[in-house]
């Protein structure tokens, strides 16, 4: 027989946006769902070393940081289920969501906390130095490659801002672009290009990630100039991809209001969505910022606009009646 569960409210995603949502709506006292999807714990369970989440001193590892994220979630009353959302269909009401295996999610409310995924080159290499010297966030890792050399790949906003960035760490940042210009904003092509701590690498795309001494750790990137094919060593401790990210809303297109980029579009200040009753929050609709607390106050947010737009339903039931 096939699940089904009603709902007031289903929380879709189980990062800190996810679970920060379902806190507040627990606490709220509208028995919320959590549906964690095929990475429990979101993004964070991907990575070691977490130093920029308020409230602990020392550093502390992202997986740990998530599982007392869900304990937290989960003490407060909070229901999580393990299932992946296959489809889901906003234009009737209750909201009806259908997981991996046909279970059927019926919800008055939901908030959209599926993150998005960063882009990599998609090297094997690449993989293997990934927490060892390769990252795809420099607000996140900078930090730890301070006084170290650094490489940042990309030629769009987020690489130029990410370079841009790593010299608050490093004298030596080297920005590695596949094509002879930038795409990036000219404001931040013209502060990069006067940068003295910056070096631009043209027409070159990073074919390998090197590692050496024990532990292993990145000591540079073999890269191949396009324009004659010759392959070179950029000696770096440290390297940033920055060719974007993925928001994860394949299952909303057509039924919610998203953008060129396929991030779901939020009134100003809010996380109400095009749908009433449907909200968002997280990397899902925030292609600026994407932090761990970030995602959280928003995740916060969502819930007590949950809440606010479930009082007002109920309040008008009652005045219909
Ligand atoms: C390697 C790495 C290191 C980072 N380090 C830091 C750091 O040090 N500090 C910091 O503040 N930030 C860091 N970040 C960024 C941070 O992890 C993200 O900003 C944050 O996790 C976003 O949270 P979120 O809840 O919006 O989404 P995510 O964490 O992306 O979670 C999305 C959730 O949605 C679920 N989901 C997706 N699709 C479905 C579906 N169809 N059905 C059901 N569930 C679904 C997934 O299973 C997942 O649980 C790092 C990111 C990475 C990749």
């Amino acid at each position: 027989m096939t699940n089904s569960i009603s709902t007031r409210l289903v929380v879709l995603g189980s990062g800190p946006a996810g679970y920060t949502a379902a806190i507040y709506a627990a606490r709220a006292g509208l028995n919320p769902i959590v549906i964690q999807g095929i990475q429990p714990g979101g993004q964070l369970t991907t990575t070691t070393d977490v130093e920029n989440y308020p409230g602990f001193r020392d550093v502390i590892q992202g997986p740990w940081l998530m599982e007392e994220m869900q304990a937290q979630a989960e003490h407060v009353g909070t229901k999580i289920v393990w299932d992946h959302i296959t489809s889901v269909d906003l234009s009737r009401r209750p909201f009806r969501l259908t997981g991996d295996g046909g279970a059927q999610y019926f919800a008055d409310s939901l908030v959209i906390a599926t993150g998005a995924q960063a882009k990599w080159l998609n090297l094997p290499s690449e993989e293997h130095m990934k927490g060892r010297g390769a990252s795809a966030c420099a607000t996140c890792d900078g930090f730890f490659y301070r006084g170290k050399k650094v490489a940042v790949i990309g030629g769009g906003n987020t690489a130029v801002e990410e370079a841009l960035y790593m010299t608050n760490h490093s004298h030596e940042v080297t920005l590695i672009h596949r094509r002879d210009s930038l795409r990036a904003e000219k404001i931040l092509q013209d502060r990069l290009f006067a940068n003295p701590n910056i070096n631009v690498i043209w027409d070159s795309e990073v074919v390998e990630f090197v590692g050496g001494g024990d532990p292993d750790a990145l000591i540079g990137l073999d890269i191949r100039n396009k324009r004659t094919g010759e392959v070179g060593r950029v000696e770096v401790e440290g390297a940033f991809v920055a060719i974007g990210h993925s928001p994860a809303t394949e299952l909303f297109a057509g039924q919610l209001d998203l953008d060129g980029e396929g991030y779901i579009k939020v009134e100003n200040g809010t996380t109400r969505t095009s749908i009433p009753g449907v909200f968002a929050c997280g990397d899902v609709m925030d292609k600026i910022y994407r932090q761990a607390v970030t995602a959280a106050g928003t995740g916060c947010m969502a819930a007590l606009d949950a809440e606010k737009y479930l009082a007002a339903q109920e309040y008008e039931a009652i005045a219909a009646e």
